[in-house]
């Protein structure tokens, strides 16, 4: 492992004071009010690329992607985002997943459905929503399926069907992982289960939703399986993009959880 534990717990002080200070002291506010409160507004399409996400200034993205992307294989069909990972929406982000917070995942997760409807992207007639999936060894450590949570909001907003249809290998969690690593090894591990019900992928749009877009190896992988299995389109569909300009953003503010490792 390239950091190690110790390393890790080192930084577990200050960031827990700083979710205490922000969000515990509140006893975890009513997410829309903390949305609310914190003045922060979902982006509008034309501030990322549609093709990966990230962000971009005026004429930069084009039908054929970004600087980023541009002359990259991109398995997914578009991407649908919130917001740059930084600031508020990285530290939301990180109390659903590490606070046990359900309530903040259902209400990104209902602004996400939002402006998945506004895109233009969803073909309501023959979708479905599937989660990016969670080792089970994961899900019992955290307490909670961060990612199904956002995707079941996405789902009852947008009024479609959620299958979960992929399954994930234990495995080092991404965020402890380098960029190089994310992305030789994020899109692997990833196989269908039976949940599909009287559905078959044949055909068939999928909406992939995650919490986080980082290197996109994961959603990748993820889209490779579910492309082999018939499915024509595939829209990745994200809370937050880590990109350059997050990146920058959040190196003046919070580590990463050392929880992440667990
Ligand atoms: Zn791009």
């Amino acid at each position: 492992m390239r950091i190690s534990l110790r390393k890790h717990l080192a930084r577990l002080g200050p960031w827990l004071d700083d979710v205490q200070e922000t969000w515990i002291g509140w006893s975890l506010p009513p997410a829309n009010r903390a949305i609310k409160d914190a003045g922060w507004k979902p982006d509008s399409a034309i501030v990322y690329c549609s093709r990966c996400g990230t962000t971009v200034g005026d004429g930069e993205a084009t039908s054929l992607g970004c600087g980023s992307c541009r002359g990259k294989k991109i398995n997914t069909n578009a991407t649908v985002r919130l917001g740059p990972y930084s600031n508020e929406l990285s530290e939301w982000v990180r109390c659903i997943k590490y606070q046990r917070w359900p309530e903040m995942g259902e209400e990104l997760g209902t602004m996400l459905g939002s402006s998945l409807r506004d895109s233009g992207y969803v073909d309501f007639t023959n979708g479905i929503v599937v989660p990016m999936p969670m080792p089970w060894q994961r899900r019992m450590c955290r307490g909670i399926d961060h990612a199904l949570v956002i995707a079941g909001a996405v789902a009852s907003q947008l009024k479609m069907p959620l299958f979960r249809v992929l399954a994930k290998d234990n495995g080092i969690p991404q965020v402890a992982k380098s960029s190089t690593e994310r992305i030789r090894s994020g899109g692997k591990g990833f196989k269908l289960t039976r949940r599909l019900g009287g559905w078959k992928l044949s055909g068939v749009q999928v909406i992939l939703v995650d919490d986080v877009r980082t290197t996109g190896a994961s959603i990748r992988g993820a889209s490779k399986i579910l492309k082999k299995a018939g499915s024509t389109n595939v829209i990745a569909s994200v809370i937050a993009v880590s990109d350059e300009l997050a990146r920058r953003e959040r190196s003046k503010t919070l580590p990463e959880s050392p929880l992440a490792l667990l």
